[in-house]
């Protein structure tokens, strides 16, 4: 099982069973091998990719509350070296942003080329938000369709490869979750009233999501949608999905002409 970008409407099953894998899964053990193993991947390409400094990698994490994109976060990019690879999580914008175009704070944030930046939530949220909660006239939120897309596209033409995953949660697991963080007193940081309020409008966000999916999955930049109520399926996909990409990059570090190492060389033995 490996994830395919979203190419048409009928590709985005975002149902509540759409949230696990059918079929048979692999032991808890395989799984994490196997997430090992392509977390070991994208820790070796990396550094050929910071090495190279010809891309830059955009990874935009989006999803309901409790979808997992924190977790998402630890697990995948753990041996990644922090020097090459940072984290920009988007909030509600401040005022000071609200006077810019919906863009500006993103644009800020896109990795210089070496670099992976992941994206915990992203530009998505100025569409979701704004539509669920209607916020702004429509013709204002369908409008960004076009013009995220043609962001994304300038950022990809300028060396900036973009993968964007959604965590797909069913209704039941969210709500397991969001439980766990009154239970579990490691969590309980997390819990926001405001996560409730955003469950009670569990179908217009589905709504929203399906919109974003259909109009903004590109070439350029494709939307993978992630089953994601099995944290360690979610790891594994996304993972495996992140290393084929560097790999499919097919990078060599830079090497130096055989005539300037000879002098290098050189001059090295003969420095005190
Ligand atoms: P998270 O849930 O990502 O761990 P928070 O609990 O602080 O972190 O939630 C961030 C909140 O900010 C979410 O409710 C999200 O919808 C909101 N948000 C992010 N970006 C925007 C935006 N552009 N417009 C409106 N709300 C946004």
């Amino acid at each position: 099982m490996k994830l395919e970008p979203v190419t048409s409407k009928r590709s985005i099953r975002i149902d509540d069973k759409d949230a696990r894998l059918g079929g048979e899964r692999k032991s808890d053990k395989a799984l994490e091998r196997a997430t090992a193993k392509q977390v070991e991947r994208i820790c070796d390409l990396q550094r050929v990719f910071y090495a190279d400094e010809r891309y830059a990698m955009l990874i935009v994490l989006q999803g309901r509350d409790a979808s997992g994109k924190d977790g998402t976060v630890r697990k995948v990019f753990r041996g990644v070296n922090p020097q090459g690879c940072a984290v920009a999580s988007f909030k509600a914008p401040t005022e000071h942003e609200r006077h810019h175009d919906f863009l500006w704070r993103i644009h800020r944030q896109v990795p210089e080329r070496g670099m992976i930046r992941v994206f915990n939530r992203s530009h998505y949220e100025d569409i979701i938000v704004p539509r669920v909660h209607e916020l702004i006239p429509k013709k204002v939120w369908t409008a960004r369709y076009d013009q995220i897309n043609d962001f994304e596209r300038m950022l990809s033409a300028n060396g900036v490869i973009i993968l964007k995953f959604f965590l797909h949660i069913s209704r039941a697991e969210q709500k397991r979750r969001l439980l766990e963080r009154v239970t579990d007193e490691t969590k309980n940081w997390k819990f926001r009233e405001g996560d409730l309020d955003d469950r009670a409008n569990w179908d217009r966000f589905t709504k929203a999501y399906r919109g974003v999916l259909a109009n903004t999955s590109t070439k350029w930049a494709p939307w993978y949608i992630v089953p994601a109520d099995d944290d360690d399926v979610r790891n594994w996909l996304i993972a495996r999905t992140v290393a084929e990409t560097l790999a499919r990059l097919n990078l060599r570090y830079p090497k130096a002409e055989p005539a300037v190492l000879r002098k290098w060389r050189s001059r090295i033995e003969r420095a005190d």
